[in-house]
């Protein structure tokens, strides 16, 4: 098995640049996906409390054998528990779900800039009560845009170690990614295959064929190449062990360039700055 790559974080922490998302997976499929994600050698898993699955999530990760140390699990803290003292109830009833007794990292899942007066600046100052008493052993957030993480900058201590964004083919976010590698943040890509939609796309169906690999092989080893961390979810076993099966090719610089000049700033899911479902 091809060893998947690290990443170290702003705070020396190491994040498996692959892992296992498990959006819109069934609490009653979680168990098995994500079991089969870990036999296939995945050892980072991305949930969420709105994806309703943490608790199986956690069965997952407890039945595998494998060390909790071994395995980097990711949490966010859902829109409706902004306010500092339901953000503490929030997350400690992540960590319950899980069965840990910590998250390797937790996330604002999104700003929501037109609620809660815009005043994400406390939500994230609770964060940082998480990592200072060692239950959230990273911080970050998601969705944030380059305004949102400059008043983090300037208003608090504890930088975000990572930005989550939607991020593909079709939506590249160079000006995003620019402010966070600039401000030493990781950035992980989420819907990486757009939820399948670039998968048709010629340019990428052109480049699989010549190195002979599917187009989701491509636009994953792509976001690789670029740096960002990704996690591809798929309840599908085989797809799941097609998605980590990654790490025995390369694309050339002009691969990636092609792939890159895709871009169409086509979301697929909400505009951050709009988005407001508590
Ligand atoms: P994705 O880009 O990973 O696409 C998933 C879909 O693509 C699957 O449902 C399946 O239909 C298809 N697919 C997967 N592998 C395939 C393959 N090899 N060949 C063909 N089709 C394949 O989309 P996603 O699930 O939205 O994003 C991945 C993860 O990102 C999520 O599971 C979640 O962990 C995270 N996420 C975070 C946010 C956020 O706001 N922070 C939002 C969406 C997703």
């Amino acid at each position: 098995m091809t060893a998947v790559p690290h990443i170290t974080l702003n705070n020396g922490q190491s994040i498996p640049q692959l892992g296992f998302g498990v959006f819109q997976i069934e609490p009653k499929d979680t168990v098995e996906a994500v079991s089969t994600a870990l036999r296939t050698g995945y050892r980072h898993i991305d949930t969420a409390e709105m994806y309703g699955n943490e608790k199986e999530v956690g069965e997952a990760v407890a039945k595998s054998g494998l060390d909790r140390a071994d395995v980097f699990v990711t949490s966010k803290l859902d829109n409706p528990a902004h306010r500092p003292d339901d953000a503490r109830r929030a997350f400690d009833e992540s960590l319950e779900a899980l069965g840990f007794d910590y998250l390797d990292l937790f996330l604002i899942h999104w700003p929501l800039p037109t609620k809660y007066d815009g005043d994400f600046v406390s939500t994230w100052r609770t964060l940082e009560e998480f990592y200072r008493s060692g239950r959230a052993r990273s911080i970050g957030v998601s969705n944030f845009q380059p305004h949102h993480l400059r008043r983090l900058h300037e208003e608090t201590e504890v930088p975000p170690a990572v930005n989550q964004i939607e991020i593909h083919p079709y939506l590249t976010q160079d000006d995003v990614r620019g402010f966070c590698t600039e401000h030493q943040m990781a950035v992980e890509a989420w819907s990486p295959i757009g939820q399948g939609r670039v998968l048709d796309d010629p340019v990428i169906g052109s480049i699989a064929k010549r190195v002979d690999k599917t187009p989701a092989q491509v636009v994953l080893r792509w976001h690789i190449e670029r740096g960002d961390i990704v996690f591809p979810k798929s309840i599908t076993p085989s797809r799941i062990k097609e998605n980590f099966d990654i790490f025995d090719f390369e694309l050339s610089g002009g691969d990636v360039a092609e792939i890159s000049a895709l871009n169409k700033n086509e979301r697929t899911g909400p505009d951050p700055d709009k988005f407001d479902r508590v």
